[in-house]
């Protein structure tokens, strides 16, 4: 008995695991669902090769200006706000493009219906260690200080986290955000009373 309550057991499950077949929609009943090419998560696919999400570092402002110049499809941001400050210190003004980092910030000043002022973006690793960057700071690739003035710091917060940004640190007077694989917050020094407020 055990024996066939045990097959049975496992024909259902194994039923449930079956994959469902795709409800027609309202438009175009007909169609085939689209095949989506399973390691490149991008989202849009009547864009062209050149606009797959992609990531990638270059060593200057005008390298990057070059490269990306014919496909720079986010209207708020450029590639000079979002390069290294160091101002030719120890890099060229170096640029990490992000493709999914850029469209969480146009999401995100969408969202906030203002500018966003950008204090600090990418940050060569001799820049990120003078400014006093943690050693594995997101800067060095992407992450972004966006100003608070003019900004309700909690709602800009909350919408940031809505645009997929993981990783947030509250300062004073701005909020830093990346997108890290494990979500974290912090408040930097002497900040945690201003956003108790
Ligand atoms: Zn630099």
């Amino acid at each position: 008995m055990g024996g066939v309550a045990d097959r049975r057991q496992t024909q259902r499950s194994h039923q449930l695991a079956k994959p469902r077949p795709i409800a027609p929609t309202a438009q175009g009943t007909d169609k085939k669902p689209q095949k989506l090419i399973p390691h490149l998560p991008f989202a849009d696919q009547s864009l062209g090769w050149r606009d797959w999400v992609c990531a990638m570092l270059y060593l200057s402002i005008a390298a990057a200006q070059r490269a990306l110049g014919g496909r720079w499809r986010w209207p708020h941001f450029c590639v000079a706000e979002l390069a290294c400050r160091c101002a030719g210190r120890f890099c060229a003004g170096a640029y990490y493009h992000d493709t999914e980092f850029l469209d969480g910030l146009e999401a995100l000043r969408r969202a906030a219906g203002r500018a966003l002022v950008i204090n600090s973006g990418h940050r060569c690793d001799q820049w990120n260690a003078a400014v006093g960057g943690a050693p594995l700071s997101e800067h060095k690739r992407i992450a972004v200080d966006v100003s608070l003035v003019a900004h309700d710091r909690h709602e800009l917060a909350r919408m940031a986290a809505a645009c997929g940004f993981t990783g947030q640190g509250f300062a004073r007077t701005f909020l830093h955000l990346d997108r890290r694989a494990r979500p974290a917050s912090w408040f930097y020094k002497g900040a945690r009373e201003r956003w108790q407020t």
